[in-house]
């Protein structure tokens, strides 16, 4: 149970003073729904004003407070703004002006005659200095003393800066007491403050330890509960799992394994003969060759007498898996079968039995496989492909399914940067592919204008009457969906007309059956030209398909660029990439499509693209979208990390019950993160 002191801060935003309806919404969409969230909603930069005392003092476009006398109210004229011109103390005239509502407030606050001490930033219209809507607007110059420097938070459509700095602010008056969990020798060493004293410093003025500080705990927090799951993980019974060969023997692969395959195979089969089940990653780019060793891992257990799940994330992929495993598989005699969400009546009750009665050794499946309903005879070992699409919490239950723990192999083509790596898997054991199989043709990755969409269409063309077949990717923006779709939907109206029939369409929201029958005619060869948003991203193989063409590459990542285009390149047969990109470029843009014409060594634009997107951040710019952070930015990521990582295993190796007096504290730190998971599995044990 959360510890009772954290409750005031996991209370309803609704209980702050002045959220109604009407702010729950914008709150919601920056994801401030609890005190604890605004409390944590640390400002992206600040606001430095400089008192003067005349406009001469003042540069054009600094913030400034000074005191002015007004002289006249100008009405709007239309839809010009309002306007108050007033003289500073040796005469200069600056307007302040107002549009819309504004003006009424202003037209009490300023009356003719008057002196106000007047906060803003100075501009120039024409010939006029002006304060577009002024900041603050006071009798006396004490009441903006305290207001010299003040934070500028990020904002949705709603909220102001005032309403959020009030927010923010009683936010932080909840904030209670909490013990030091951070190791004092540490603390000391990087002058941080305490956590209550660095929230507070955050808020009120540019503190880069402050912010170190409060990076650093959510990354602990985050270390530290993977650490508690790999412990946990230790003290598991599992079953060992000791294989003969004899089935691995009779595999008749086409190819000699790679250096790296061999290496993860052997990591694979020492973890599996141990009694505390594995937790492995098998990392290795598009093409590296991972369902080889998930299926030599899974054969090892089908000799030990026990049963193996692979588990896929989408429909399409289990298929796919399946269809390669089946043939992979058939001289060994082992038996394997297929289960997804669609699988219903008689065909479903056929799998349920098979896998009761021990019939079934292989199950490949989508996440239907691990429901309630379905039993194994004896599940020793689940493989994940694509891992990064479950959390750690999903990772868990997964495999709490038998009676004792099933080891588990995750598998992903994302390659990610090392310390990313931690970040995400640290309680997984690590086997990397980082060579790849034999005899691969370098990609042609060119980048080309948007303006010769033309040339690239005829050069399709060409392509198509070769006999060979391409993909056509759209971009997709999460927050409009739709219309990324409407988008991918008129390409395809285009590309169609000009190729007829054997162009298909595949998005995300397009019915299972649907998207099932277009990829199926792809993959047969029957369909020649895939148009589809980025849900081919994972895994679909089809080596005929040898042309890529990437429409506004400039709106993907790299890494992302890296996976799409590992779809082609996979025959014999030469590939190549297009990269259309729009006529204005940002110089980090225009670095990643070098970077994409450069190299294809997948790590290493893991690696450059951490670099790209962490370097030059500003303070407080949350670019760690595909991180499971919210308060650490890649740069404090990647500095800070490993410095956590290690300090959460050294802990857990001197308290792994966190029963000392740094462990009660350590504790309260997880459930402040909601890595509560990590706390419950002390007493699960
Ligand atoms: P991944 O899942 O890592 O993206 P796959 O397992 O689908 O890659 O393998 C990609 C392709 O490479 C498949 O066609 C597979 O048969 C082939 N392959 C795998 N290992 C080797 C190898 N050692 N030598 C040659 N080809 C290989
Ligand atoms: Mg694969």
């Amino acid at each position: 149970m959360r510890p009772e002191r954290l409750n005031p801060l996991f209370a309803d935003a609704d209980s702050l003073d002045g959220v109604g309806p009407k702010l729950r919404r914008p709150l919601e969409k920056l994801g401030l729904t609890r005190v604890k969230d605004l409390a944590y909603h640390l400002p992206d930069r600040f606001v430095q004003r400089r008192t003067v005392a005349s406009l001469d003092d003042a540069e054009v476009g600094e913030q400034i407070v000074l005191a002015l006398t007004v002289i006249e109210h100008r009405a709007s004229t239309g839809r010009g703004p309002f306007r108050v011109l007033a003289q500073d103390a040796i005469g200069n005239v600056c307007a302040l002006t107002y549009f819309g509502r504004a003006s009424y407030s202003a037209k009490s606050q300023l009356p003719v005659g008057e002196t106000r001490w007047v906060a803003g930033k100075l501009e120039q219209y024409g010939q006029m200095l002006q304060i577009v809507h002024p900041d603050h607007v006071a009798a006396e110059n004490a009441a903006l003393v305290g207001k010299l420097t003040e934070p500028v938070y990020p904002l949705a459509e709603g909220l102001t800066q005032p309403r959020m700095a009030s927010l923010a602010a009683q936010g932080l008056e909840r904030l209670p007491d909490l013990p030091e969990w951070i190791e004092p020798g540490l603390l000391d060493r990087q002058k941080w403050p305490h956590w209550r004293d660095a929230l507070l410093l955050a808020h009120a003025r540019e503190h880069p330890d402050a912010r170190d500080r409060l990076a650093y705990d959510e990354l602990l927090a985050n270390s530290l509960a993977l650490m508690l799951v790999k412990s946990a993980n230790r003290a598991r019974r599992g079953q060992p799992l000791a294989g003969d060969g004899r089935l691995r023997g009779k595999l008749q692969l086409p190819f000699p394994l790679t250096g790296a395959q061999q290496r993860s195979i052997r990591e694979i089969e020492g973890d599996l003969a141990q009694l505390s089940p594995m937790l492995r990653l098998l990392q290795g780019d598009v093409g590296a060759g991972k369902t080889v060793v998930a299926l030599e891992a899974m054969l090892t257990a089908v000799e030990a007498g026990a049963q193996a799940a692979m588990l896929a994330p989408t429909e399409i992929l289990a298929r796919q898996h399946y269809e390669t495993l089946r043939k992979l598989i058939a001289p060994t005699g082992a038996n394997i079968a297929l289960l997804t969400g669609r699988d219903k009546g008689r065909p479903r009750e056929s799998i349920l039995m098979g896998l009761l009665d021990g019939s079934i050794d292989i199950l490949v499946g989508t996440h239907a496989i691990f429901q309630d309903t379905v039993t194994y005879r004896n599940l020793a070992l689940v493989v994940i492909d694509e891992q990064h699409r479950f959390g750690v919490g999903q990772r868990l239950m997964l495999t709490q399914k038998g009676r004792v723990t099933p080891h588990c192999l995750a598998m992903t083509a994302t390659p990610i940067p090392r310390t990313l790596t931690l970040a995400q898997y640290g309680e997984m054991e690590v086997s990397r592919l980082d060579e790849m199989p034999p005899g691969r043709q370098p990609i042609d990755t060119r980048v080309v204008a948007v303006e010769r969409i033309a040339d690239v269409v005829a050069g399709l063309e060409r392509h198509l009457a070769n006999g060979q077949q391409a993909y056509w990717v759209c971009p997709m923006v999460r927050e409009h969906e739709t219309e990324d779709i409407a988008a991918a939907e008129a390409r395809y109206a285009a590309l169609r007309e000009r190729f007829g029939d054997t162009v298909v369409l595949v998005h995300g929201q397009l019915k299972p059956e649907l998207k099932d029958a277009a990829m199926e005619r792809f993959a047969s060869g029957d369909a020649k030209l895939l148009v589809a948003t980025t849900v081919i991203e994972v895994g679909v193989d089809v080596p005929n398909a040898t042309l890529m063409v990437i429409e506004q590459a400039e709106r993907f990542g790299l890494a992302q660029l890296h996976q799409l285009r590992g779809r082609v390149g996979r025959g014999s047969e030469k590939s190549v990439c297009l990269l259309l990109r729009g006529g204005q470029l940002s110089e980090t843009a225009r670095e990643r499509l070098a970077l994409m014409r450069e190299t294809q060594d997948g790590f290493r634009l893991a690696e450059e693209d951490l670099r790209l997107r962490g370097g030059g951040e500003l303070l407080g710019t949350r670019q760690s979208g595909d991180t499971p952070f919210r308060i650490a930015s890649l740069e404090q990521i990647t500095r800070l990390l490993p410095i956590a990582h290690d300090d959460a295993r050294l802990l857990v190796e001197r308290d792994g019950g966190l029963a000392s007096d740094r462990g009660e504290a350590a504790r309260i730190l997880l459930y402040l993160f909601e890595r509560d998971w990590g706390v419950q599995l002390l007493r699960g044990g």
